[in-house]
């Protein structure tokens, strides 16, 4: 084998990227909507280059891409590789797009050094991951694993006068044909699937010297959209401290201790993050005013769903005893869980011996967003990822990565390609 991938791919990868920013340019990020022309476009562009690499194409019933490099034996279920061609309202140009320029990197590196793989290599590009436009995240995944709902494709556009359902026969798709309840696809014909994303928060980027990531599992959460502090509004000025029920320091108290628990839960070795992204004193609240009401969110996760709903018992536990000290009361709107998702431990222990192999040093890490991976791992096909470094976080026009840390995360799925069937 001659050349190297992490070297003489860079130009290649860097067209792929140029080229899609300027295809879906606004403003200073980028807007592809899943199921748009857009995103169409996109794809269209994607596939041409799929046929310069001569893969074969096709497009199953949800408008997702596959393009299969044939492998020696093509009775063995694939090696699939990919990620989604869509993006949030001005975002980013690595989210989603890291993960299937890789995977054509991957294709581009065995054609041009004459490999021909043991089992067929695909190419996966997913429409519509992001939540942002609908409200439903994952729906090409979903529909492919057979997990879309008709109901689902009746949720609305943001803005637009138009429904998923609606956006999806636009681009020539039909909703029943993907809400039947059946995988798009054999899934059993499908050996791994592994997809390569920014990692859209600090951690690799803060370290100097593993800029590429294995993620050991995808985090669950346990969510309150609304919870509200009720205690009672008086005169800022003529009610002495021991009289007051203020629902902003009862909030922020509940909050403090909160925050407290988690530095320990922390120190104890588990995995959580805990947030309250909204928090409100309610429309009449005024200076002069002690708060008598407060709204807020509360978002926690963690790779295991048991450790989200233990601290959720504990915050109940705290915010009855915050009720109690301060004559408030905290009521809980409903409570919503959503499964972590396991990675495939012999898969990611393949990414990681294939890392070993390239040279490229890896941190393992959870992942806290959700991506199509925890969709196609939840429905059986074993699935890992690997995580770039990038810069300002994601969802956003600022959203940055280094093309030489991208191209360690490539040089780690290509060894993981080319070493899957080496290995017993
Ligand atoms: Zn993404």
């Amino acid at each position: 084998m001659t050349g190297d991938l992490q070297r003489d791919g860079t130009k290649f990868c860097r067209s792929i990227f140029d080229t899609v920013r300027k295809m879906s340019a606004d403003g200073l990020g980028v807007t592809r909507q899943g199921y748009s022309k857009g995103e169409t476009e996109v794809l269209d562009y994607l596939k041409m280059i799929g046929q310069e690499l001569r893969l074969e194409i096709n497009t199953d019933l949800a408008g997702n891409v596959w393009m299969c490099l044939p492998g020696k034996n093509r009775d063995l279920p694939a090696f699939v590789a990919g990620s989604h061609a869509d993006s949030v309202p001005q975002g980013g140009n690595y989210d989603g797009l890291a993960g299937i320029t890789a995977a054509l990197a991957v294709a581009w590196w065995m054609r041009r050094i004459n490999y021909t793989p043991e089992r067929d290599f695909m190419v996966l590009m997913m429409r519509c991951e992001e939540s942002s436009f609908f409200g439903k995240a994952y729906v090409g995944s979903l529909a492919l694993t057979g997990k879309l709902t008709l109901a689902d494709t009746a949720l609305k556009h943001r803005s637009l006068d138009m429904t998923l359902g609606e956006c999806i026969s636009a681009c020539g798709f039909v909703p029943a044909d993907m809400t039947t309840g059946r995988p798009l696809v054999d899934l059993s014909k499908i050996a791994a699937f592994v997809e390569l994303h920014i990692e859209q928060g600090p951690t690799l980027d803060s370290s100097e010297t593993e800029r590429v990531g294995i993620v050991t599992g995808i985090r669950g959460n346990v969510r309150h959209k609304k919870v509200t502090c009720l205690g009672q509004t008086a005169h800022s000025g003529a009610v002495d401290k021991q009289y007051r029920h203020d629902a902003v320091m009862a909030t922020a108290d509940l909050i403090h201790r909160m925050d407290k628990h988690w530095d320990e839960w922390l120190a104890r070795g588990e995995d959580l993050v805990f947030t309250v992204g909204v928090l409100k004193t309610s429309a009449t609240a005024a200076i002069s005013v002690i708060p008598g009401e407060t709204t807020f969110t509360i978002d926690m996760r963690s790779l295991s769903v048991d450790t989200c709903e233990r601290f959720h018992a504990l915050l109940l536990e705290e915010a009855e005893a915050v009720a109690h000290e301060r004559g408030v009361k905290f009521e809980f709107d409903r409570k919503i869980v959503t499964d972590a998702a396991k990675v495939d431990a012999a898969l990611s222990a393949r990414l990681e011996a294939a890392a070993k192999e390239a040279g490229v040093a890896v941190r393992r890490l959870a992942s806290g967003a959700g991506h199509d991976a925890a969709v196609i791992g939840n429905s059986g096909v074993p699935a890992a990822m690997i995580f770039v470094a990038n810069q300002n976080g994601s969802h956003n026009p600022y959203e940055a990565m280094k093309i030489e840390d991208f191209m360690k995360g490539v040089n780690v799925l290509w060894h993981t390609v080319r070493d899957y069937d080496a290995q017993p």
